[in-house]
């Protein structure tokens, strides 16, 4: 069964070699061209030193037949001597720049694949811890995959050469010293193993330690958590949480440990048995001793390379697991959808039957909804906290398709990028983009080639104009704190320039989800009094908890455990008396 395993990891082990080789050399050619150069000067150094100190040896125990004298053989010694040893710097700093490239291929593999997913495959677990196991070791495990691979090419060259010369001396001292290396693979096979199932037991752990750190050291939590006091709870949670890494941590130290020293020893007693059989050799007089010089350091320095080799092997061993994870990711998820195209709405939006639930949810969380939404025509939607208004919203913006029901676009079935293509959203968390306030608007239409006059008005229907007079740089003043440069706004100054960046991506249809939550009353009275205008002719889908918004809408729905229990205009509902009216008077008697 063992066996069967080893052969199986044995036999995938050149593919991945292969593979791994592949994504250096297209991450940077040339860096991979020359980082292979060093490896050659470097084991051609290595043989040069064998060579020099043969000639060493023999100028000083036999000057009179040597090829030249010792001078010169020391010369050429010395200089061989510091090839190799500079070879070893200059590469160093070479695989660096070369770990980097691939590490940044690694990513741009990572962003293409969690660009591409959609929100409904964002919002399974399972995507967010494969995630996050592939981002920590997207860092580090390319690096390590290069060093391994550069180590493979020249301690293989190394050990070719070397076991050329020492074949020379004595062929009995190659496979003493290959047979030392096999422990030290099937070692490198066992390390590999317990080093991915050590990552996976802890990925919950480190997301959990990396959220509470997020916490503890993020500006947008800074109040609260000042103020409540909570971070010394956070802190004893965190604690907890790095007395598991660290036992864990610790069981895992010395699994590598004991590893690392019964590699070394399979090493170390090889090189002295080879040692041994030198002295031996000698003794017998088939060698003599400038030979037996020279063959000692051909001992050490394939030795070593040895060791380098089954370093590397190890390395790119123990990566596999990763990489494959890697590979599984990216090739995970839906394929990237094709560009959407937008679509002018003539007559509707509809939704009809739509019923959704979340990835690993029992209860749906819409039910049977039928909602339309006419071309400019203003809608609300009103529900309690749970009631399934921002689902519904995300179906209608096409981030999310319906489990089963339909949503028809100008009374076709419209593929969801459309959909996207044509529809604005303000979120309620929307996003705050430490950017210039330009940037911040215009992100929503990269496409659109960002003309003054557009961002001006898009600026000036969500209200934002005047807030720009005062800031130092208008429109090109850095907004936010999180980077250490910017102007910082007031919560609703920033919903407006959210709207403002809603408004700018001209589409057809918005949907606002709870776009005045964070107004006074003034910028919200502002912004309804004369709602269509700002919207100039555009359709919109509005979230509200606030009926002064939502009585100015054409039709209300209202969503009660995601399914539609009323609708109609203000009037109607109120004279219905049901749900709307009932929370209506509960917001209105707060007033009275
Ligand atoms: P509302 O906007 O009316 O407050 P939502 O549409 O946000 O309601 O939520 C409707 C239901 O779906 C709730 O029961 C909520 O718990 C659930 N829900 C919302 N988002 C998710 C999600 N990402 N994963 C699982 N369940 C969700």
């Amino acid at each position: 069964m063992r066996l069967t395993r080893l052969a199986k990891a044995s036999a995938a082990t050149p593919r991945l070699i292969a593979g791994a080789a592949r994504e250096v050399a297209r991450a940077d050619r040339l860096g991979t061209i020359v980082a292979a150069a060093f490896q050659i000067v470097g084991a051609t150094a290595a043989l040069g030193v064998v060579a020099a100190a043969m000639l060493t040896f023999d100028a000083l125990l036999e000057p009179e037949q040597a090829a030249i004298g010792l001078t010169p053989a020391l010369l050429a010694l010395a200089f061989m001597t510091a090839l190799s040893g500079s070879v070893g710097a200059l590469q160093t700093q070479q695989h660096r720049l070369l770990g980097e490239r691939v590490s940044q291929r690694v990513w741009d593999r990572v962003l293409d694949t969690t660009a591409r997913a959609d929100l409904f495959t964002y919002e399974s677990s399972g995507f967010a811890t494969a995630l996050e196991r592939v981002q920590q070791n997207a860092v580090t495990r390319p690096f390590m995959v290069t060093t391994a691979l550069l180590g493979l090419t020249g301690s293989l060259l190394g050990v070719v050469t070397m076991s050329a010369v020492l074949v020379g001396v004595e062929p009995l001292l190659v496979p003493i010293l290959l047979a030392a290396g096999l422990p030290a693979v099937l070692l490198a096979r066992w390390a590999s193993r317990t080093e991915f199932a050590f990552a996976q037991r802890l990925t919950a752990s480190f997301r959990r330690r990396t959220y509470l750190r997020q916490l503890l050291t993020q500006r947008p939590f800074a109040a609260e958590l000042r103020a409540f006091d909570s971070t010394r709870p956070l802190r004893e949670r965190h604690q907890t949480l790095n007395g598991e890494v660290t036992s864990e941590m610790r069981a895992q130290v010395r699994r590598r440990q004991l590893i690392a020293v019964l590699t070394t020893v399979g090493v170390a007693v090889a090189l002295t048995g080879a040692l041994l059989a030198i002295v031996e050799l000698v003794n017998q007089g088939r060698i003599d001793l400038a030979e037996a010089g020279a063959a000692a350091i051909a001992v050490r320095l394939l030795s070593g390379q040895l060791n380098t080799l089954f370093t590397s092997v190890s390395g790119l061993i123990e990566s596999a697991p990763f990489l494959a994870d890697l590979h599984r990711f990216v090739a995970s998820g839906p394929a990237a959808p094709p560009p959407g195209r937008k679509h002018p709405l003539t007559e509707r939006i509809a939704l009809h039957e739509v019923s959704f639930s979340y990835p690993q949810q029992d209860r749906p969380a819409l039910n049977s909804v039928d909602i339309e939404i006419g071309a400019g025509e203003v809608v609300a939607l009103v529900g309690e906290n749970g009631s399934g208004k921002t689902t519904l919203a995300k179906i209608v913006a096409g981030l999310y398709e319906p489990t089963t029901g339909t949503r028809h676009w100008d009374g076709a079935a419209v593929p969801a990028p459309d959909i996207r293509a044509s529809v604005s959203v303000i979120f309620q968390d929307f996003v705050r983009y430490q950017m210039t306030l330009r940037d911040n608007i215009v992100i929503s239409d990269g496409d659109r080639s960002a003309s003054e006059d557009a961002v001006t008005e898009a600026a000036r229907r969500a209200n934002v104009l005047g807030a720009v007079r005062e800031l130092p740089h208008g429109l090109d003043t850095m907004l936010g704190r999180d980077l250490d440069e910017g102007t910082d706004l007031s919560g609703g100054q920033w919903q407006r320039v959210a709207l403002a960046r809603t408004l700018y991506r001209d589409t057809p249809l918005v949907v606002l989800d709870e776009p005045t939550a964070a107004l006074d009353p003034r910028s919200e009275y502002e912004l309804f009094a004369d709602v269509r205008a700002v919207l100039g002719g555009r359709a919109a889908l509005l979230i509200s908890h606030r009926f002064s918004s939502t009585r100015l809408a054409d039709r209300i729905y209202v969503l009660d455990g995601g399914r539609i229990v009323e609708c109609g205009t203000h009037d109607e509902l109120i004279a219905r008396a049901g749900q709307y009216a009932e929370l209506y008077s509960l917001q209105s008697s707060a007033y009275r």
